[in-house]
């Protein structure tokens, strides 16, 4: 905007109509500036308001493929990274604590027969539906379930003595049963089943914490083996 000068006359020399033409002019200005300052803060105003909004996009895009990185992509349920990560994390907090940690690995029975009888799509469906279930059994926040791999899950339960985790499996392997998802090619029941291990522990500096998982897979061997569709408690003579 241009500056107005009012350089020929000393104010006193000049006529009432002078003055008020200067003085209208002066008006003008003060009302161009004015205009060009309100412009000005409104334009920072909104630049202010876009910022928050592409920052608060950005944050849910974050969440967003926080989640995606963390979730398994069938199930729904917490994929095996997210797994790994929370249970050294809740290792080394129980270890501190002096709290009990207990696993349960779980595997679905004969769900290879499942597949071949009713095709990998309906076999996709039964994955869902159990991950599902399995997840309602679980309240705690620090109760984690995730999908191990393939027909397998794994619940991780923080702060939940052998007795406490054998009562959640129980409960598991129950509600599944419940489901009565058919499985004609099943020989230890007519319905979708599970078999699950136990293993607790209250971690300790000198234990390595993948000693936890070999117990609760032990313990899940030991299901399999003792006919399938029921709970086995790790212990070192079972
Ligand atoms: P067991 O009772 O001893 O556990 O027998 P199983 O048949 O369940 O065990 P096995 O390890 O022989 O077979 C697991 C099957 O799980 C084979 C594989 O096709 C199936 N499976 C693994 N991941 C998926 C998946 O994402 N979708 C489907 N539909 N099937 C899967
Ligand atoms: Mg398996
Ligand atoms: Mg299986």
């Amino acid at each position: 905007m241009s500056k107005i000068w009012f350089q020929d006359k000393p104010s006193s020399q000049k006529n009432r109509a002078e003055l008020l033409e200067e003085n209208q002019l002066l008006y003008n200005e003060v009302l161009a500036s004015r205009e060009a300052a309100s412009i000005t803060a409104d334009l920072v105003v909104q630049q202010f308001a876009r910022m928050e909004e592409i920052n608060a996009n950005l944050a849910k895009v974050n969440d967003e493929l926080q989640k995606i990185s963390s979730l398994d992509g069938l199930t729904g349920v917490a994929n095996r990274r997210f797994h790994d990560e929370m249970f050294s994390r809740e290792w080394r907090r129980c270890r501190r604590n002096r709290l009990s940690l207990s696993l349960v690995m779980i595997d679905i029975d004969f769900f290879k027969l499942y597949n071949d009888c009713y095709g990998h799509p309906a076999g996709d469906a039964c994955l869902k539906k159990v991950a599902e279930t399995l997840n309602s059994v679980i309240q705690r926040p620090t109760d984690l379930l995730a999908r191990y791999g393939g027909e397998e899950f794994v619940y991780t339960l923080s702060e939940c003595d052998k007795d406490a985790a054998y009562a959640i499996a129980e409960k598991a392997r129950i509600t599944i049963e419940e489901l009565q998802i058919p499985h004609q090619e099943s020989s230890i029941s007519a319905f979708i089943s599970i078999s699950l291990g136990v293993a607790s522990i209250i971690p300790e500096q000198s234990i390595e914490h993948k000693t936890l998982n070999e117990h609760a897979d032990n313990a899940l061997y030991h299901a399999k083996e003792s006919g399938r569709n029921c709970v086995k408690v790790y212990s070192v003579c079972h």
